[in-house]
């Protein structure tokens, strides 16, 4: 297995975990963006947005949802969500993920 983020999930590199359950991780990116910046992933090793399909839309809703529970956690009052998908995308990491941060004082308006 080559997937950096399927080893995260199995344990096998370690990372600072922020939640667990049976479908999805979530954890602090190693290099953050912003004060706060974690990442929610599924379990299940799907590349990316463009390779969901209906059968996943599930685990995308579920991802949607823990990332206002997660940040409040994290003491954001409000936070922004990033989805690279594709290499045009910026995608480098391709077990899909979304980008979760927020914390500073400046923000970027796009
Ligand atoms: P993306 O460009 O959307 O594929 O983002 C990949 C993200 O994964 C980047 O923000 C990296 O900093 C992050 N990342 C890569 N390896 C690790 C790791 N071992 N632990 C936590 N975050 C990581
Ligand atoms: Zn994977």
């Amino acid at each position: 297995m080559t997937c950096i983020f399927c080893k995260i999930i199995d344990g096998s590199i370690p990372s600072k975990k922020i939640f667990e359950n049976d479908e999805l991780i979530a954890f602090h990116d190693v290099h953050p963006i912003d004060k706060v910046h974690f990442l929610i992933t599924p379990k299940k090793h799907i590349e990316n947005l463009i390779a969901c399909s209906e059968i996943d839309k599930d685990i995308i809703s579920n991802m949607l949802l823990l990332a206002p529970k997660l940040a409040k956690e994290l003491g954001l009052k409000g936070f922004r969500t990033m989805i690279n998908s594709g290499a045009e995308g910026g995608q480098e990491v391709f077990h899909m993920h979304f980008h979760v941060y927020g914390g500073s004082s400046k923000l970027v308006k796009i």
